[in-house]
């Protein structure tokens, strides 16, 4: 394993302490936080306001990070890219917008068993006041989404197919390329939640050939509050409004209003400007590592975790061998926050419970698991202060 060792990066991880739980949020380097501190300290003003010389040059930064956004994600244009709150905003837009323009009684959306609430409820509530119907994909015994047996689900009635691109509880990551493929051929659209993909793989919206794509800046080592919505613009451009408000109209009359084209239709209000000028800095931190990088450290982390957890007899995994590195386990007879407690007093700090993904406790006959996460500040040392941290729980549940 090529070790990163960027921990010096990250002012918020004391010495001797082990973060793995960057699938939740990721810690942020200091590039990030002097572009944050800088923003509200030096060049702060409202962006697309542009009459004084101050908010001209915050608008000039807002929109080129909104450049910097679409090179990274490989999207055709600037304009595809709609800044919101985060991926839960970004498929509630698709869903009320485009599923509201869209979706018809009897209409099928197709999920699979591994989504995130955020990637259930959205639909679930625009199903109830369309009459649409959702169908689930099931997985493979290792924990992917089974694409041959979606494909087998798959009618002309499914709209849109909507799935995780890398699982935030098994890592396992979906052929983004055949799914878009098999939606295609039924005539629906593919959106791809990339919440755990972009942090720790390259992204390239137009290889995959997806039709959304949405993801969250706090997990991409960048600030709260700012994610990313990306559809084609063919798409973009036939969406209705989804918020009312400041900055998304053409002209308003008490008689009549008109909408600005996308994306200013999409982002009603003042945006999160210190938000997107963090984004910007937390691509140039991830892509001056680079995300083959990135991925092959984490690749590599899984595997020494997964290896040496196995080597404990009481220790289950879940999750297929190659995941994305995130590492979901539970430990014998322990339950998963008892797991994260212990840890915690030896400064390892994982995530415990169903991590919003409920159906897939169901599915593993599970009410939590243990998850282990890992981002470009671990290394080997994190992966031997959770075998040490299970050891002793082990040692303490006897
Ligand atoms: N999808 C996945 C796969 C996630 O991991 C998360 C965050 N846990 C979300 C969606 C929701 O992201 P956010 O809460 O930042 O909107």
């Amino acid at each position: 394993m090529q070790p990163l060792d960027r921990v010096g990066d990250f002012p918020a991880i004391p010495e001797g302490w082990s973060y793995l739980d960057t699938a939740a949020t990721a810690q942020k380097p200091k590039a990030v936080i002097d572009a944050i501190t800088r923003a509200y300290g030096e060049t702060y003003a409202t962006v697309h306001r542009g009459v004084y010389q101050r908010s001209a040059e915050m608008t000039i930064a807002f929109e080129a990070s909104r450049r910097r956004v679409a090179d990274f994600i490989g999207a055709a244009a600037p304009e595809e890219i709609v800044f919101v709150r985060g991926a839960t905003e970004g498929i509630n837009l698709v869903a009320q917008s485009w599923g509201g323009a869209n979706l018809k009684a009897g209409d099928r959306i197709m999920l699979s068993v591994l989504e995130h609430h955020s990637n259930i409820v959205p639909w679930q509530l625009i199903a109830e006041r369309t009459g649409a119907v959702i169908d689930v994909a099931p997985l493979t015994a290792d924990g992917r989404i089974d694409l041959d047996a979606m494909a087998a689900l798959l009618t002309e009635r499914h709209k849109l197919v909507a799935l995780a691109h890398v699982s935030n509880v098994l890592g396992s990551v979906v052929d983004a390329r055949r799914a878009a493929a098999l939606a295609h051929k039924v005539g629906a659209k593919l959106l791809l939640d990339g919440c755990q993909a972009v942090p720790r793989m390259p992204v390239d919206v137009g290889a995959i050939g997806c039709d959304f794509y949405v993801f969250s800046g706090h997990k991409l080592y960048g600030p709260t509050g700012i994610g990313v919505l990306w559809a084609r613009s063919d798409i973009l451009e036939a969406m209705p409004p989804w918020h009312g408000g400041g900055a998304m109209i053409d002209k308003v009359t008490f008689e009549r209003t008109t909408y600005a084209p996308p994306p200013a239709r999409f982002e009603a209000g003042t945006p999160h400007v210190v938000g997107v000028i963090g984004l910007h800095a937390a691509i140039d931190y991830v892509e001056a590592i680079g995300l083959p990088a990135i991925d092959a450290h984490e690749t590599a982390l899984v595997r020494e975790a997964r290896e040496a957890l196995s080597a404990l007899n009481s220790v289950r995994l879940f999750g297929p061998e190659d995941s994305a590195g995130i590492v979901s386990f539970a430990v014998e007879g322990v339950h998963p926050h008892d797991v994260g407690t212990i840890l915690d007093e030896s400064h390892v700090a994982i995530r415990a419970g169903h991590h919003c993904a409920q159906p897939l406790m169901a599915h593993l006959g599970v009410d939590a698991t243990a998850r282990a996460s890992f981002g470009v500040y671990n290394g080997r040392q994190d992966v031997e202060a959770l075998v040490r941290g299970i050891e002793r729980v082990t040692r303490i549940f006897g």
